[in-house]
């Protein structure tokens, strides 16, 4: 009897407990913070967000990449893990853009699940790849991609001066970009120059080095 007596004290102390440690400040009230350390502009702030979006989406390319030479029927492992290594890459850089932008004080009033959102591809094509078509769709994605950075490192720079971002994307992303294309476009030679020798039997052999 005690221990019950005992357990049903303890059990209110730690309800009342309980009820003090409740957050009351409701979700929308904002803190009244000093806004002159956030000095991005807005133009460039939207280019970092589409660059983001852009990072995500090869992201997912590269998964759909992975996903169809993981197939049993398709059966390349080696290329199904160098896919899902870049969109794991890819996904990795579209955080650490998103952590940038946080740092900065970036305004994500308009949603942060807009952020990461990728337009929806529309077309209906089946997509159906052998090893030098999907290096080769690599390697164009990735020039896409230094393309767009290189874009949005222009529009910081005029517009604002922004230096620090412009160093951590010229220092940080473009180095990574520029070796991650030359690799894939090596590994897109090799192979082609295996088949002109080995015929078929080169991208089966390909896939095993990989
Ligand atoms: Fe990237």
């Amino acid at each position: 009897m005690k221990l019950i007596v005992g357990l049903t004290v303890l059990l209110s102390a730690v309800a009342l407990i309980s009820a003090d440690l409740e957050c009351s400040i409701p979700l929308d009230e904002k803190a009244e913070i000093p806004q002159g350390w956030i000095n991005m502009t807005q133009v460039c702030t939207d280019a970092l967000k589409k660059q983001i979006q852009t990072e995500i989406g090869a992201s997912y390319e590269y998964l759909e990449m992975a996903a169809y030479f993981s197939q049993d029927v398709v059966n390349r492992p080696g290329f199904a893990e160098l896919f899902f290594k870049s969109a794991r890459e890819e996904r990795e850089h579209g955080i650490k853009l998103i952590e940038y932008l946080t740092m900065r004080g970036g305004n994500l009033q308009e949603g942060v699940h807009k952020l990461i959102s990728v337009p929806y591809k529309e077309e209906k094509y089946e997509i159906k790849f052998d090893g030098v078509s999907a290096l080769k769709h690599a390697v164009e994605m990735e020039t896409a991609v230094t393309k767009s950075i290189r874009a949005l490192i222009e529009t910081c720079e005029n517009d604002n001066n922004d230096y620090h971002l412009v160093d951590y994307l010229t220092g940080v992303y473009l180095e990574e970009q520029h070796k991650g294309t030359r690799e894939l476009a090596g590994k897109l030679t090799t192979l082609k120059k295996m088949e002109n020798s080995h015929g078929k039997l080169a991208e089966f052999l390909f896939d095993k080095q990989l």
